[in-house]
């Protein structure tokens, strides 16, 4: 059963394939390298013996996407992570946010429908609940207006979906909310490649650690929250990975309940930026050099999931302990070294 990943060579999507392919799935991937690496491809087949299949294209070009499904006539399912996803350059470059993520999910759904490929899975985020009233956030909780170009496109994304399987009652749609995921795969094969200087908090702590930046701001502590840094919900990679399995599964099983669902994929644990720095010290035996500085702007004070609606529907719970993740997450950084 041949599944169709879109940004195979990033972050999430690889470690993706790789359950995908460990599954018994076989996998073809698209990816224009803008925000991964060729080498990842050396990574999935260390792991899995198995290397996949790969073109390099912009799922911007409607007729390089198109063309691309001609070819693949016995692909079963989509799951769709090419996008750009960096909030603060999302402010900064809005048109080419909108572009890239809007018109790529519009050329494969485009193709989908022409071709008769009925199933996808797309990458939400829960970005798309902005400070919630009301914590841990349900599927039900409102969604709020985005603070970013970058959560806009997926505000946008999920509505297209919704949108679509009205009228296409034969295509079959799911959204996946993550929270923040981290980790990287237990092998050190592949994991996290972040462009330049980090904005994220984790890679921007083990680069720390490892040298290649100095210091990590931790961006206030004057939060309503327990130790008054901010809290999110850090889900490993592995975890998220297979959430993907599941939901693909499930569409390919005819499991989904109505044509578009959307689910929210994290722990249900809420930790602060303090309490992240405590783990990963317990879990590899280094010191974490930050200072408290003042708040970054635009962040949320704190969010995490309600993941009932995962664990029953979706039969999907996140097992790794936080410290296992971190500990993983270093492992990758040790291989990366200072380059
Ligand atoms: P990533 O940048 O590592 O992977 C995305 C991949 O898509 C990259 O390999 C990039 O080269 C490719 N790509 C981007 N635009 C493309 C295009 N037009 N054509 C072809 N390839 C293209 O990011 P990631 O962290 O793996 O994120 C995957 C998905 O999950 C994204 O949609 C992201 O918005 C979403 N998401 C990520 C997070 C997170 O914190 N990492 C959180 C919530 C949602
Ligand atoms: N953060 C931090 N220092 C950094 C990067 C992030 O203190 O260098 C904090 C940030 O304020 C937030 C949390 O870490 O509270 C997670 O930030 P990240 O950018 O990783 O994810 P977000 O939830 O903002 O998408």
């Amino acid at each position: 059963m041949k599944v169709f990943v879109t940004g195979g060579t990033g972050y999430i999507g690889s470690h993706t394939v790789v359950e995908l392919q460990q599954s018994g799935f076989e996998v073809v991937i698209v990816d224009n390298l803008c925000n991964s690496n060729i080498q990842v491809l050396d990574g999935i087949e260390k792991i899995t013996g198995v290397r996949p299949e790969f073109e390099q294209f912009d799922l911007t070009d409607e007729k390089a996407t198109r063309d691309f499904f001609a070819r693949h006539r016995d692909i079963k399912a989509v799951i769709h992570f090419a996008a750009l996803k960096a909030v603060g350059e999302s402010v900064s470059m809005p048109l080419e946010y909108y572009k890239n993520n809007l018109n790529s999910l519009m050329n494969v759904l485009l193709s989908m429908r022409e071709f008769g490929v009925k199933n996808l899975v797309f990458s939400s985020s829960c970005t798309v609940y902005g400070q919630a009233d009301v914590l841990p956030v349900t599927e039900q909780t409102p969604r709020k207006q985005a603070e970013s170009p970058y959560g806009n496109t997926k505000a946008m994304c999920e509505d297209i979906l919704r949108d679509l399987a009205k009228v296409e009652k034969d295509m079959n749609l799911i959204a996946l909310r993550y929270f923040n995921p981290i980790g990287a795969h237990p092998s050190a094969c592949i994991g996290e490649l972040p462009n330049g200087v980090p904005n994220n908090l984790i890679p921007y702590l083990t680069q720390t650690v490892a040298g290649i930046r100095e210091q990590l701001s931790v961006f206030g502590n004057d939060y309503n929250t327990p130790d008054g840094t901010p809290v999110r919900d850090y889900i490993d990679v592995i975890d998220l990975a297979k959430a993907h399995v599941v939901a693909i599964r499930r569409l390919l099983d005819g499991k989904n309940k109505a044509n578009y669902e959307y689910f929210n994929i994290g722990t249900g644990n809420g930790v602060s930026v303090l309490e992240l720095i405590q783990a990963f010290e317990k879990a590899t035996g280094k010191k974490v050099n930050y200072k408290i500085v003042g708040r970054r702007a635009g962040d949320i004070e704190k969010v995490w999931a309600d993941t009932t609606v995962a664990n029953t529907e979706l039969g999907w719970k996140a097992g790794v302990p936080l410290v296992e993740t971190l500990a993983n997450t270093w492992r990758w950084q040790e291989k990366l070294g200072k380059g």
